[in-house]
């Protein structure tokens, strides 16, 4: 097999809590992560074998670039600090793996929107080469090498509905969210997310903190109207002010049927909870034409694999 293929998905935080700071300055959190049926489209394959890069180099021909870096999304980098190619250089090094290899990216997840784009194409090209190189790598061994690379990767490896601590890298799977559709839209600007880290840790800062155990509770009995009612993220706090538009489409969301409405990640991209599709893709079409944002789409939620 010399590629493989997988789906990339994005999630969104249900809830995102800030609850204090590790040992060596990290940011602890407490957060509801979910994955969501928008992906990008993760091809690795391999261009020269290892005993073909040493032919070409006892020839003194120049071998292919160890990794290159394709995708249709002009914005995204193709150099080494992708994270997808960033994966790759980790696996390549570690386990002695002298191949050339091609990464294309069909990027489709809003890039910078706090959906965890990068790490899932990260945790896409660690997935493909243990397949590939045949590396057997287990579970926990493939979640060492992704919290390496990232404190989402490691939720990016699996699907459905986890709580997430630590760093992010405690995760706790949870009962599937309730049956419900996402409206997930996209204002067309990014937030950084090292600025929004900032604005918590400034002094005299006191914020709300979501009540996570009273969402998990609710998913747990499969209460969405209870779940809707517990979901919050720490960051509006900080990013509202900065950007008044996010509060709005809040509100309209609210006002066009959503259950509940919140800014997943540091933002910038904003996802309401909905009945069902339709009525998703209902408010969809207002959202759109009041707000005019680079992505709108209803989705559904993905649940656990298994
Ligand atoms: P998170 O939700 O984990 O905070 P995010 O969704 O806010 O992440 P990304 O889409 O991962 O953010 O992009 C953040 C930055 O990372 C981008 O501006 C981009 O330059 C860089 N980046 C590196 N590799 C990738 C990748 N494979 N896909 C998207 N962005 C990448």
């Amino acid at each position: 097999m010399k590629e493989i293929t997988l789906k990339a998905y994005a999630k969104v935080n249900l809830a995102l809590d800030c609850t204090g700071h590790r040992k060596d300055g990290y940011h602890l959190v407490s957060m509801v992560m979910q994955t969501v049926d928008i992906a990008d489209e993760v091809c690795v394959k391999i261009t020269e074998s290892a005993a073909e890069r040493r032919g070409s180099e006892r020839a003194g021909k120049a071998g292919r670039a160890a990794i290159a870096i394709r995708t249709d999304n002009p914005a995204l980098p193709v150099d080494e600090t992708n994270l997808a190619y960033k994966a790759a250089a980790l696996v390549m090094e570690k386990y002695h793996l002298n191949a050339a290899l091609e990464i294309n990216i069909k990027k489709n997840i809003p890039m910078a929107g706090g959906m965890a784009g990068g790490s899932t194409d990260a945790a896409a090209v660690l997935k493909a080469l243990n397949g590939l190189f045949a590396l057997g790598l287990s579970g926990s061994e493939l979640d060492r090498l992704a919290l390496s690379l990232g404190a989402d990767v490691p939720f990016c490896l699996r699907e459905g509905t986890y709580l997430a601590e630590g760093i992010g890298e405690e995760l706790t799977e949870l009962p599937a969210f309730p049956q419900c559709a996402l409206l997930i839209l996209n204002p067309g600007f990014g937030v950084s997310t090292k600025w929004a880290y900032g604005q918590l840790d400034a002094p005299q800062a006191e914020f709300f903190h979501p009540d996570i155990p009273g969402l998990c509770g609710a998913i747990g009995a499969a209460d969405l109207k209870g779940a809707c009612s517990k979901m919050r993220n720490i960051f509006e706090q900080v990013v509202f002010p900065e950007h008044p538009v996010l509060a709005e489409i809040k509100k309209s969301m609210l006002e066009a049927g959503a259950l509940a409405a919140i800014m997943t990640g540091s933002g910038a991209t904003m996802f309401g909870v909905f009945e069902n599709l339709s009525l998703a893709e209902d408010a969809g079409k207002k959202l759109k034409d009041a707000f005019s944002p680079s992505f709108c789409r209803a989705v559904a939620c993905r649940r656990a694999l298994h």
